[in-house]
């Protein structure tokens, strides 16, 4: 071999190292681009990754959520508040479309991201996002997405709102806009199966929707809908359940669908049924003392011995917390009587842990004894429960006869009520007083009366110092003299003077410094005093079933003769006689009192001025009665 050829060969092989090394410098140069490409592509597809990490997270919680049985309301709120929080989205709301009596549609805002923006909207257009109707307008943005199930996207958010809130002068909406901060608003459908059920809105600060976006949405509306779907569900199973989780006795509602059935039952084949009503001794304390736990084990006894005692056909309930009612159909009073005893030993019996034992108050009233309304007779053994209650507990008590009550019996058992629900707010101590005094009484004496005249002069001075002791009294005996002037009827007489012992009662509730006010009272303090017939009537008596003919008396009682009363104007004869005595009697007893803003008239001073009312306040006759009363008559 020649030295050129072997040099040529030399070259050739130098070239092709060369050749090689600048191939395998292409090379490298080649892999490091691509390894820069992978890396992009890798952190690209771990970004995909962690938002699908992260959609699969909020996915979760949404699916936990459904789970855990929470209502829909609170459901919606951590939708809401995910997408907000989680998802970056300025804005989130769902809009549910709800229907007008004439079915025209609108939307109501079931849940909303805590927004200062929107909240500014409404404030605006002066409206509450509890209570607007969001209009539903055909061939909007938002009826299209929801009818045609299409995620739609729109940079128009004030178009949206415009639409929305047409009520409002533009000028006002454009000065919100820039608060919100959002280019793009996104409106996500909503179907609970074949319905409409309306959408989910988000608005967010970047141009425009990536199909990322769109899945993630379109799969989250996915979920939102099978919520909706569960929660309706749960809500139906909710009410079908007749059993109430604690104690497996029946629940309240199964008891009233029954108690009905009972007494059409009843009265149709006139036999009677009877209801036990029971509520457990000093649960509070038991609570307190011992713990929640121990309380529900007090509850779980009873509820055990209730199932044991009652008979296939009884229904035994647990009404709430700590009551329970217990019917029996076909059974009159001296069996329930016999059945509630046994109950009440059996309860008593109990070995309880740490504890030790348990009692309950039972009261006992049987329908077509005492009552054949349902209400009034819940009411019966309610009141016989607390006349258990006040008489020591642990014993049963059998509802009072309505006809053969007297009214001191009627009024005892209004003022026992009154306590026991703690209807009107008075200091505990007083409370006590009174409960004392009530315990005390005795129906047969003959100083019932005065106990219960006591009673209502307490009630009277704590919001009124001024209020003398007697004057009740005082004021029974003027309304009984002018009733029986008038020839009523015992029975009226009777109503007449339970409304004189309760018409003031919702005084109670009226602020104490109007009545201890030195100058004269403003128009707005006269109309708060103007209430108080109405409040009394309605708020704190009308729950008391059995009185319902007292009422009207009382809320009546500030009508004058001549329509220029109140609360209801109304005119001559549609007042009840018994009001308008009760209006004079009033009248005369707040005339012969000092008040703080004038000192007390004299009886020749209050005659001319309750004259010169004839025929205006009260009706002509009633002043002649008055007048021939104090007249002739000793009033002390
Ligand atoms: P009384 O003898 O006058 O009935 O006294 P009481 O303490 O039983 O009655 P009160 O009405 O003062 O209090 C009732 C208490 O019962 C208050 C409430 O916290 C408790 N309670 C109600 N429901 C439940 C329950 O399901 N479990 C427990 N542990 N306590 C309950
Ligand atoms: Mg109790």
């Amino acid at each position: 071999m020649s030295i050129f050829s072997g040099f040529k060969d030399l070259l050739g092989q130098i070239n092709k190292i060369d050749g090689s090394i600048y191939m395998h410098g292409r090379d490298f140069a080649d892999v490091y681009a691509k390894n820069i490409a992978l890396e992009e592509e890798i952190a690209a597809r771990t970004k995909e990754l962690e938002q699908a990490n992260q959609t699969i997270l909020t996915l979760n919680s949404v699916w936990d959520m459904m789970n855990s049985s929470q209502p829909l309301s609170s459901m919606l709120d951590k939708i809401v508040s995910i997408l907000h929080e989680d998802m970056n989205y300025n804005f989130a709301g769902i809009l549910k479309i709800e229907y007008e009596e004439n079915n025209t549609p609108y939307f109501t805002v079931k849940s909303c991201s805590e927004n200062k923006s929107i909240l500014k909207v409404y404030e605006l257009a002066n409206q509450t996002m509890e209570e607007y109707k969001l209009p539903y307008v055909d061939n909007s943005i938002i009826v299209k997405s929801i009818i045609e199930r299409q995620i739609y996207s729109t940079p128009d958010i004030k178009g949206i709102l415009k639409m929305f809130f047409s009520i409002m002068p533009e000028e006002k909406l454009a000065s919100v806009m820039p608060e919100m901060n959002s280019k793009t608003c996104t409106i996500v459908p909503l179907h609970k199966g074949q319905e409409n059920f309306g959408c989910v809105i988000v608005t967010s600060d970047r141009e425009g929707v990536t199909d990322t976006e769109t899945n993630f949405l379109a799969l989250f509306a996915n979920q939102i809908e099978l919520a909706i779907t569960v929660a309706g569900l749960f809500e139906e199973v909710r009410k079908q359940a007749v059993t109430d989780p604690l104690t497996g006795l029946f629940n309240r509602r199964y008891f009233e669908d029954n108690i009905v059935k009972e007494a059409e039952r009843s009265l149709r084949l006139k036999q009677p049924f009877s209801l036990v009503a029971l509520d457990l001794d000093f649960l509070k304390k038991i609570n307190d003392t011992y713990g929640h736990q121990f309380g529900d084990l007090a509850i779980t006894t009873i509820s055990r011995v209730l199932k044991r005692e009652a008979r296939s056909i009884d229904i035994p309930a647990r009404i709430g917390g700590e009551e329970f009612d217990l019917l029996l159909p076909g059974v009159d009073s001296t069996g329930a009587l016999i059945a509630a005893e046994r109950i009440r030993k059996s309860i008593e019996s109990q070995v309880l842990d740490t504890i030790g034992g348990v009692t309950a108050s039972i009261g006992v009233a049987t329908f077509l004894e005492h009552s054949d309304r349902i209400d009034e007779l819940m009411e019966l053994a309610d009141q016989a429960m607390y006349k258990a209650k006040l008489n020591g507990r642990n014993q049963v008590q059998l509802a009072q006869l309505q006809n053969e009550r007297p009214w001191q019996q009627v009024a005892v058992d209004i003022f026992m009520d009154i306590l026991a629900k703690k209807r009107i707010p008075i200091d505990e101590s007083v409370a006590n007083i009174i409960n004392q005094k009530l315990r005390k009484l005795k129906i047969e004496d003959s100083n019932a009366k005065e106990v219960l005249f006591s009673i209502c002069d307490i009630l009277s001075q704590t919001y009124n110092q001024m209020y003398k002791t007697g004057t009740t009294k005082s004021k029974l005996l003027l309304a009984v003299m002018l009733a029986k002037r008038l020839d009523l009827p015992s029975e009226e007489i009777d109503k007449l003077r339970i409304a004189v012992l309760l018409y003031d009662i919702g005084n109670i509730m009226t602020p104490e410094q109007i009545f201890n006010k030195k100058e004269p009272l403003t128009e707005e303090e006269k109309d708060i005093i103007k209430k108080h017939p109405v409040i009394a009537a309605r708020e704190i008596l009308e729950p008391i079933t059995n009185i319902q003919d007292i009422i009207p008396i009382i809320e009546s009682h500030h009508e004058y003769w001549d329509g220029q009363g109140y609360p209801g104007n109304k005119i001559g004869a549609e007042i009840p006689i018994t009001s308008q005595i009760v209006l004079l009697v009033d009248a005369f007893y707040a005339m012969s009192q000092d008040r703080p803003y004038r000192k007390a008239y004299n009886i020749e001073e209050i005659k001319d001025i309750i004259k010169s009312e004839a025929g205006k306040q009260w009706n002509e006759k009633l002043v002649e009665d008055f007048i021939y009363v104090v007249e002739h008559e000793s009033l002390q």
